[in-house]
């Protein structure tokens, strides 16, 4: 196998960029609507009652999604996650799994299973985490940003109590998923003084805590630097209550800076995209609902997909665009960020293409 410059491995067939970037995760977004109105992704005042998602027919069909995912594969992809939106709101779900966890069987992978992973705010998990592990999900990141009912809700922006998450959680740990990870953006002045109580719950568990960095995504949260807490901050907050060492990259391309608890109770990962960007080791294309590649997640437009799905699917061609979409990628925005930029472009948003 052939490694890049970073030691980023490198699949026979597989896709490379302009930055000497292979093409290795997926983000598959399988709607763009959710039941939360997190202030930082989806504020309520703009995404109201009228606001206009995606017509059901524009929404890729889980074949369509299952053709694309397949296809991305056969170009280097180990790990498909599916996201949103709010995923579980998509009926059937489960059914898409089965349809990716077939995929097992591509050439490609050499009979290395895929990674099959979901993110989710976790509030309708409580009945669906068991269909979803039995149908071949292997992996499940749950958002939760506060364990306080008050700034969860005000996260949140959901009717939908705190306690929903939570048996989400409890749901997914019964149906046998482990190493949950536990997905919380800080925000100055928020929930920043939330973390240790995040970070104890997560040791009780047995699940992994990752703060991640407020992301001036999208151009409709209102971004500001000041509210944005370094990860080295964070970092120093937990240090002094739990003392932790760093370790090293659990896999080529991961995001997170990971540490152990020297008291071997766990984990954390500091997801600093903003303070220090990551771009370098990018691997990551996002498919949004509607069939459009997205290779940053700050990009403003995508390539659409759907010529080459409807009206009948041409699986080569969809091959050929997508390797050379890829192959011409050389985004970095996190690196050349300034505050004036931050706000000043039109961006996709993060509901969209799924975080
Ligand atoms: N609805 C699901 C959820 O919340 O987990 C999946 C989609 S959500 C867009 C994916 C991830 O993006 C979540 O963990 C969320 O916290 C994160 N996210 C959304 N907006 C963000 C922002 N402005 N900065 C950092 N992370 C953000
Ligand atoms: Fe919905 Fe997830 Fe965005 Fe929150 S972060 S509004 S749960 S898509
Ligand atoms: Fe990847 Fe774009 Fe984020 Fe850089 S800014 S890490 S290229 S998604």
């Amino acid at each position: 196998m052939l490694r890049t410059a970073r030691s980023l491995p490198i699949y026979s067939g597989a896709s490379v960029d302009t930055l000497q970037r292979p093409l290795r995760d997926v983000r598959l977004s399988v709607t763009d609507r959710c039941n939360f109105r997190c202030s930082y992704c989806m504020p309520a005042e703009i995404f109201g009652p009228d606001f206009a998602f995606l017509p059901r027919d524009e929404l890729l069909t889980f074949e369509e999604l299952a053709l694309v995912a397949r296809e991305l594969v056969a170009l280097g992809a180990r790990t498909l996650r599916i996201t949103g939106g709010e995923p579980l709101v998509r009926r059937d779900l489960e059914r898409l799994v089965v349809m990716l966890r077939a995929l097992d069987s591509s050439e490609a992978l050499n009979g290395e299973p895929l990674d099959l992973a979901l993110t989710t705010n976790g509030s309708l998990l409580a009945k669906l985490a068991a269909p979803l592990r039995i149908a071949g999900l292997n992996r499940i990141t749950v958002s939760l940003d506060s364990l306080n009912p008050e700034t969860f809700t005000r996260m949140s922006g959901s009717a939908l109590p705190l306690e929903s998450v939570l048996g989400g959680i409890a749901a997914a740990t019964a149906a046998g998923f482990t190493n949950i990870k536990l997905n919380a953006v800080i925000r100055r002045g928020v929930n920043d003084a939330d973390v240790p109580a995040l970070a104890a719950f997560a040791r009780e568990g047995g699940h992994t805590l990752r703060l991640i960095e407020y992301m001036d995504v999208g151009s409709s949260n209102g971004w500001r630097l000041d509210e944005v807490v370094p990860a080295s901050e964070i970092l120093a907050q937990l240090h002094a209550l739990y003392p932790l060492e760093p370790l090293a990259p659990s896999r080529p391309g991961e995001v997170a800076n990971r540490y152990r608890y020297l008291d071997r109770r766990g984990e954390i990962g500091l997801i600093a995209s903003v303070s220090a960007p990551f771009c370098g080791d990018c691997t990551r294309a996002r498919v949004s609902a509607d069939g459009h590649l997205y290779t940053c997640l700050f990009a403003s437009e995508g390539s659409d997909l759907k010529r080459y799905l409807r009206p009948a699917p041409d699986a080569a061609a969809l091959r050929d665009a997508l390797h050379t979409r890829w192959s011409a990628r050389d985004d970095r925005y996190s690196e050349i960020r300034d505050s004036e930029t931050a706000n000043r472009l039109p961006k996709v948003e993060m509901f969209r293409v799924g975080g």
